[in-house]
């Protein structure tokens, strides 16, 4: 399982947590069932908003980036999701993600704009294509997608509006790295390419990340692989997770109103609560997060925890099998977490005497929904 990581120059809001949470949950799921999960994340710590910032901050971006990763690590760590098995900043793989640029180029899959000042390295979506595999867009949508991205007006030598850069030549105040190419960074996408492959192999079971990545991010991450493969797809599996809004609006840091999980947490906030109140919602659709979502996810929580600590209750198994069950329906949480609520309040409610109920449903809850039983 291959999931895009974050830019680290800005600290994890509800939207980051609720993906890395929907990726938990497949993680936890498959380790359940008793596969040998190879989970690997990167870290995109070089790239053109990590920089700016730095440069807006009057900061290096290296101690920026190093900073913010920490404090994401932290606030996973604080959530309760299990890290991936490799967590991968660009940096560290840079020159893994080179030779993959310089394979792509052997293969004639792309090209350097020898004609502009800064010759930078593009990928030939006419060679390597097919472009948008993983959003299934036509070519006139994605067009009109690249026309709005593209910042940067003037590439005399890049044939095609949708051929992405693979590699930035150097500009002043830029950090760059030497290859065959001349100095320069890396693209986005083809850090994600080089290092899922590096990694995972040729082909993947699963792919994702948020709902924002399909286009241009993983239509191109995913051809740079299978331009040089052959094998399509390179994800037999790409998942992509909706996005949370704050009390009506949606969540961005253009708006100002991110609800931060490092705030949170340092309100006392318990992590199982938010936990709860992100997966009563399902991972693929828009979600709100509200001082009352987090106030009913925390009684929920109470309730399931006096449940969980009570001598006795009914017996598991029905409640276990549920739980897969609606996890195995596309990650179903509302209907396991109903699931959970039905068992608790027949614990409360003083039925049955299986003494060792209590401890099984509390290691169920802390496997599959990562939440703690006390
Ligand atoms: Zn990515």
């Amino acid at each position: 399982m291959y999931v895009c990581g974050v830019t680290p120059y800005d600290a994890t809001h509800l939207g980051h947590a609720a993906t890395y949470l929907a990726f938990d949950l497949i993680h936890r799921v498959w380790r359940d069932l008793g596969h040998r999960v190879d989970y690997v994340q990167n870290i995109t710590d070089v790239d053109d908003p990590l920089l700016e910032r730095a440069a807006r901050d009057h900061q290096d971006w290296r101690a920026l980036a190093a900073r913010e990763t920490a404090v994401f690590r932290e606030d996973m760590s604080f959530l309760r999701v299990l890290p991936p098995r490799h967590h991968v900043g660009a940096v560290e793989a840079m020159a893994l993600i080179i030779d993959m640029i310089a394979e792509l180029v052997a293969d004639g899959v792309a090209y350097r704009d020898d004609r502009s000042p800064h010759p930078d390295v593009y990928f030939d979506v006419d060679a390597g294509g097919p472009l948008g595999v993983v959003s299934g867009y036509e070519t006139s949508a994605m067009l009109r997608l690249a026309a709005q991205g593209d910042g940067e007006s003037r590439h005399p030598g890049r044939r095609r509006v949708l051929d992405p850069v693979i590699w930035r030549a150097h500009r002043d105040g830029e950090p760059a790295w030497e290859s065959a190419l001349g100095p320069g960074r890396p693209g986005w996408h083809v850090q994600c390419s080089a290092i899922a492959r590096h990694f995972l192999g040729d082909r993947i079971d699963l792919a994702g990340g948020g709902r924002d990545l399909v286009f241009p991010h993983h239509d191109c991450s995913a051809a740079h692989v299978e331009a040089l493969t052959g094998a399509r797809p390179f994800a037999a599996c790409w998942t992509h997770t909706g996005m949370v809004g704050l009390e009506g609006e949606k969540m961005s840091k253009s708006r100002g109103n991110l609800v931060l999980v490092s705030s949170l947490r340092a309100r006392g906030v318990d992590a199982g609560a938010i936990r709860l109140a992100l997966l009563d919602g399902h991972y693929r659709s828009d979600r709100e997060w509200t001082e009352e979502h987090l106030r009913r996810a925390q009684r929920r929580l109470d309730r399931w925890r006096s449940a969980m600590t009570r001598p006795a209750g009914p017996p598991s198994g029905e409640l276990a099998a549920a739980v897969r069950s609606r996890l195995a329906d596309d990650l179903d949480t509302p209907g396991a977490l109903a699931a959970v609520d039905g068992w608790a309040d027949a614990a409360l409610g003083g039925g049955d005497g299986d003494r060792s109920a209590p401890g099984e449903v509390g290691a169920l809850v802390d496997a599959l929904l990562g939440v703690a039983p006390r």
